[in-house]
């Protein structure tokens, strides 16, 4: 028996966007899977921290990526993210976890040990997937059957952050969360290996005037068009 390919979109875009909320839902109600991307760098700089590895010292990164990709786990079904016995899923969600995922994400070793991760994840997927990141329209799946580059100003995507985090009474949070993001962006975007870009035949969701229900219905309307679901 001949299995059919399983669908893949590819979702990519800034931190805060909302991506990977919309994708989390989105799936829920096509009965999709949902590949969270970030979460495998999240694992490795979290795991760096804990082993005292410093950010920047790519052989050290390389290292212990190699030694610690076979036991690095995301559960879609979940949403969880597992090293071994160890369920990472609390401190994944962390402002320092998203700092320490995109300074190992800069390192080409890094990136080439959870590229085979993240496709063989998504290839096993029963029907298809929603995979969301930074450059999964342009490296991991270029030739995924739908990419959507999901956007939101600066403003509001540290609005959604501050709230996320429940610091909204704290007056120095915004601008600091306004900050921290605008770093992750700039690294992301500026380095070398597979910056997030939008890719050419992406399609552009700007969500700074949607609510989440809007931007959820955009992407499945997408996905309609499309006729990935029906
Ligand atoms: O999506 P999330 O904010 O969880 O990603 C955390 C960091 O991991 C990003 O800022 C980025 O540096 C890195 N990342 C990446 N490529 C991906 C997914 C995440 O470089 N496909």
């Amino acid at each position: 028996m001949t299995h059919s390919k399983p669908k893949i979109v590819a979702v990519d875009g800034p931190a805060g966007s909302g991506k990977s909320s919309i994708c989390d839902e989105v799936s829920k109600r096509i009965g999709w899977t949902y590949i969270n991307t970030g979460a495998l760098y999240r694992g490795v700089g979290l795991l760096a921290l804990s082993r005292g590895i410093d950010l920047n010292d790519s052989a050290s990164l390389a290292a212990m990526v190699d030694e610690i990709a076979p036991g690095l786990a995301w559960r879609s079904d979940e949403r969880s993210l597992w090293y071994k016995d160890r369920n990472l899923t609390l401190e994944m969600n962390s402002e320092q976890a998203g700092y320490a995922a995109s300074k190992v994400a800069k390192q080409a070793a890094v990136r080439d040990c959870l590229l085979p991760v993240q496709r063989q994840l998504t290839l096993s997927a029963p029907k298809g997937s929603l995979v969301d990141g930074r450059d999964i329209g342009t490296v991991v799946f270029p030739d995924a059957d739908l990419k959507v580059f999901v956007t939101a100003s600066l403003e509001e995507r540290s609005r959604r952050r501050m709230h996320q985090l429940g610091t909204d009474t704290e007056p120095q949070a915004l601008e600091d969360i306004r900050k921290g993001i605008a770093r992750r962006d700039e690294r992301d975007q500026g380095r070398d290996t597979a910056p997030l870009k939008q890719a050419s035949d992406a399609v552009v969701l700007d969500t700074s005037d949607l609510s989440m229900e809007e931007s959820i219905l955009a992407l499945i309307r997408l996905l309609k068009e499309r006729d990935l679901v029906g």
